[in-house]
């Protein structure tokens, strides 16, 4: 049995954002009770729609912004409360890979000095023991010290992710924070940075909270899965539990509409109606219910609790399943 490297309990974020003139504001509820964990060296996928709260998920992991309630506790230490100042041993430990790498590595900059800066931010090493370092991770994540006094815009989309992942794991961290790292990139191209994570994490025991829109995309890296929905999961549980027994109506509807590489066979699609509602004013009971197929009059009244269905690890908040 593995250790838990990441726990989070009870994570709640909201933003006060502008309404209209005269200096009204109004909360944005992004995140809203979320609790999930992950074990050393194993892979938990966020899964939902554009603004459902998943990549404000991950930056308050990395505490780039801090939750207005509920526990993060990363290797055994409790990280939520802690000011920037008291941050340092985390940021070494949890390392971010970003969605679009055109625009998270720096044009002005040399491959090598993107690469080492984590380095000379964290350490006391030399310039040159710093290169060192950058020559061998480049090699790690497939390129070579022959890219390293070349600038960004000289590589291909599937280079420079290899390029922020071997930034990424220079300090070798505990925990890489993935948000949507193939969802830029062509197809051909995303199963190569898939599988190059998939190696990384053998070799070096990385533990991954993969963020995604596309529930086809984390089948192959997850080991665990969340469905997160208008800043809320409505189902967890092992990979295998979630593609072959859905139990919610949203992750059935994510689910029928991945494409089956065989044509002999058909799956019925589910279409949802109307957009994500707004996490300004979400809707009362169950925040599904506006868009559920199966809602039902119970369903406006009370918001649904996480609970097990099933098997140990499963869980779902639905009030249609026993
Ligand atoms: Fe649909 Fe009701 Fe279940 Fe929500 S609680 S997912 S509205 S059936």
């Amino acid at each position: 049995m593995s250790n838990t490297l990441l726990k989070v309990s009870g994570l709640k974020k909201s933003f006060s954002i502008p309404d209209g003139m005269f200096g009204k504001k109004k909360t944005l509820k992004a995140v809203h009770d979320v609790s999930f964990m992950i074990p050393e060296g194993k892979t938990f996928s966020l899964v939902g729609e554009s603004g459902c709260g998943k990549s404000t998920t991950g930056r308050l992991i990395n505490r780039l912004i801090a939750p207005n309630q509920g526990e993060i506790w990363l290797d055994g230490d409790e990280i939520s409360g802690k000011k920037e100042s008291q941050l340092k041993t985390m940021r070494k430990k949890v390392q971010m890979i970003f969605q679009d790498p055109y625009a998270s590595l720096n044009p002005r900059m040399k491959v090598r000095d993107i690469v080492a800066e984590p380095l000379a931010i964290h350490t006391k090493l030399s310039r040159a023991e710093r290169y060192k370092q950058v020559a061998e991770i480049l090699e790690v994540v497939g390129l070579s010290e022959y890219h390293a006094n070349r600038y960004a815009h000289e590589f291909s989309g599937g280079q420079r992710q290899r390029i922020g992942i071997a930034r990424a794991l220079i300090l070798k961290p505990r925990l890489i924070i993935a948000d949507e790292p193939v969802s830029a990139l062509d197809v051909s191209i995303q199963a190569q940075i898939l599988n190059l994570l998939k190696d990384l994490q053998a070799e070096f025991n990385l533990t991954y909270l993969f963020i995604s829109h596309d529930l086809s995309v984390v089948e192959h890296i997850s080991d665990h899965i969340g469905v997160m929905y208008l800043g809320t999961i409505v189902e967890s549980g092992p990979k295998e539990v979630i593609f072959s027994n859905p139990q919610h109506p949203y992750t059935k509807a994510l689910l029928s509409s991945i494409p089956i590489p065989d044509p002999r066979l058909r799956r019925e699609r589910i279409i949802l109606q109307g957009d994500l509602p707004s996490p300004v004013n979400p809707p009362a009971g169950c925040r599904f219910h506006t868009r559920c197929p199966v809602a039902t009059e119970a369903c406006k009244g009370t918001e649904p609790a996480l609970k097990k269905a099933g098997t140990d690890d499963h869980f779902v908040a639905c009030h249609l399943v026993e």
